[in-house]
């Protein structure tokens, strides 16, 4: 494929960039800022109106991030010495107000533009540059083309039949009405139990009429400790934070906890309950991710775990039937193989007689009327349908712009014919110049946002200057380092009980298709 020529009235519209960051969250934020320190011309473009990324658009009923304070925020001193954290676990008002004290510190609005959707971003092998689209016409040619798209930048919904004759409000909970809807007293169902939905029922619970949950894989969700911080309060002393994201930065999770220094069984029953009760107690992720070195990646060990889980959920848990569906007696999945999420009440709801819990394994949805949702065992009434049924996790956000690389080559057909294929899980073979944080064969799902956000800025940052300082125009990776590093995941989440686990949004960091072997290495030009 030879140079694109941009003519017509575009043409008169064409911004010259080292590079284009795309999206508001923490990997687009840091992205920008990084890079103008390193003396690149940078903008950033977002569709939202405002920085957050997921939590510009996350704005359901109970929102908050599950990564406890001080975590999930920038390591940036000029940041945490002038911010206060008022909740141990921030809900999503507080994390946009974090994200508009962001903007305004590293003054990040003279270089972003909202309110603007990346259509195409097509790479120009003569100019070796890429040229970009948006969807209100402005071109942009950039030497860089840095999509941090994020995990959740595309919905999934159900396949339904009849699921648009719906006459009541039917919302998916990442386009939640930024008015919010009056829920008091309505019969109201939420499908999907990943972290959102856990949070959104367990909200609307205390206000709904009737709420019904669609359950198609239990949660096995953790309990949160929730923690509010008057004046002068804070997770920690401002004078431990340095060190503090030092530890997260070096951290296995991006956190500043590690396992236990032991295997399961090195201990005995009671010193095996009195580390699970220590774990448990802090009311976070350390009794999935701190807990014994071979929680992971033993069964005996991962059912050890599970076996004080549904204990103590079960404990909480007054019918019979529902205690089997929420914490089954044999495990329906190794428990953390899948993202566990945090809950405050989620468990205990359901002992409310206007609560209800549909498993859609054993009565499946057959259609959507006008009025509710018809299962093989009977027709809901609903004035409300809330969907939590996630996202086009990890991918998705690419794959709904128009990428095409060397030759022409699409991004979206590569992914469909051989999985998402990666390099580092930063790059992709074929596409020169690009670079994104979050994606598949990434620590992703598995990482503190912020954390993973720098490290990975950093990682673009520093490969850029090299680029820059040996005067190179390009740096692709080319598909045998591809395979490398794919097989390289592979063998290390194979060790582990991760691939087990049967969410489609958390095993996409490690799903692997037909990987086609080719020779080659990482080449510059
Ligand atoms: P998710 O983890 O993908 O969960 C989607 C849920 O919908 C799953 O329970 C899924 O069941 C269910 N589902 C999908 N289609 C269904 C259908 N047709 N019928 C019944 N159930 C259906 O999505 P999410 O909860 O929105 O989370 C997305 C990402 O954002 C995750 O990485 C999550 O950790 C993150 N997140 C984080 C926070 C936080 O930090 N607090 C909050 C919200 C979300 P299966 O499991 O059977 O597929």
């Amino acid at each position: 494929m030879g140079s694109i020529e941009v003519t017509g009235p575009e043409a008169t519209h064409v911004e010259e960039l080292d590079a284009l960051v795309i999206g508001g969250g923490f990997s687009g934020v840091y992205q920008l800022k990084k890079l103008r320190e390193e003396g690149y011309k940078v903008k950033l473009v977002e569709a939202g109106s405002g920085y957050g990324g997921i939590w510009y658009w996350n704005r359901y009923p109970g929102a908050r991030v599950d990564s406890h304070a001080p975590h999930y925020q920038f390591s940036d001193p000029n940041l945490w010495k002038n911010w206060h954290w008022k909740q141990r676990y921030p809900d999503h008002n507080e994390l946009r107000a974090y994200f508009e004290f962001v903007g305004e510190k590293w003054d990040l609005k003279k270089d972003t533009y909202f309110e603007t959707y990346v259509t195409s971003a097509t790479w120009d092998e003569k100019q070796y540059k890429w040229i970009i689209k948006t969807k209100d016409g402005r071109t942009f040619k950039s030497k860089f083309f840095l999509p941090h798209t994020g995990i959740a930048a595309s919905r999934s919904f159900p396949d339904w039949k009849g699921i648009g004759t719906f006459k009541g409000l039917m919302v998916h909970s990442s386009y939640w009405p930024h008015e919010q809807p009056d829920l008091k007293g309505k019969k109201i169902a939420v499908v999907g139990t990943g972290s959102t939905g856990v949070q959104l029922s367990q909200t609307v619970a205390d206000i709904a009429g009737e709420l019904v949950v669609f359950q198609r894989t239990p949660a096995l969700p953790l309990h949160m400790r929730q923690v509010n911080y008057g004046p002068g309060e804070q997770p920690k002393p401002q004078s431990a934070l340095g060190d503090f994201f030092q530890t997260c930065f070096k951290g296995r999770w991006g956190f500043d906890f590690d396992f236990v220094p032991k295997q399961t069984f090195e201990d005995n029953e009671a010193q095996r309950r009195a580390v699970y009760e220590t774990l448990w107690e802090a009311g976070d992720f350390t009794y999935w991710l701190g807990s014994y070195t071979d929680m992971l990646l033993s069964e005996e060990a991962n059912n050890e775990a599970y076996k004080f889980w549904r204990e103590k959920t079960r404990a909480r848990i007054n019918d019979p039937r529902v205690k089997e569906l929420l914490a089954p007696e044999k495990p329906p999945y190794p428990f953390g193989s899948k993202r566990v999420p945090l809950e405050v009440s989620y468990i205990d709801m359901f002992n409310r007689p206007n609560v209800h819990l549909v498993d859609v394994n054993e009565t499946p949805v057959v259609e959507v009327t006008e009025g509710g949702i018809r299962t093989t065992e009977k027709l809901w009434d609903f004035d409300v349908i809330i969907l939590a049924t996630g996202f086009d996790a990890v991918t998705g956000g690419l794959t709904t712009i128009d990428i095409r690389g060397i030759d022409g080559q699409s991004l979206k057909t590569k992914f469909d014919k051989r999985g998402p294929t990666t390099y580092c899980g930063i790059t992709v073979a074929g596409f020169p110049n690009m670079f994104f944080s979050s994606g598949p064969q990434a620590p992703t799902a598995f990482c503190n946002g912020p954390t993973c956000s720098e490290l990975q800025g950093d990682w673009i940052a520093n490969t850029m200057n090299h680029i820059r300082d040996a005067k190179l125009s390009s740096i692709v990776a080319d598909e045998k380092s591809e395979n490398e590093w794919i097989d390289h995941v592979e063998a290390v989440a194979s060790m582990t009980l991760v691939p087990k686990g049967r969410s489609v949004s958390d095993l996409s960091p490690f799903l692997s298709y037909d990987w086609r072997k080719q020779e080659g290495g990482v080449s510059v030009s």
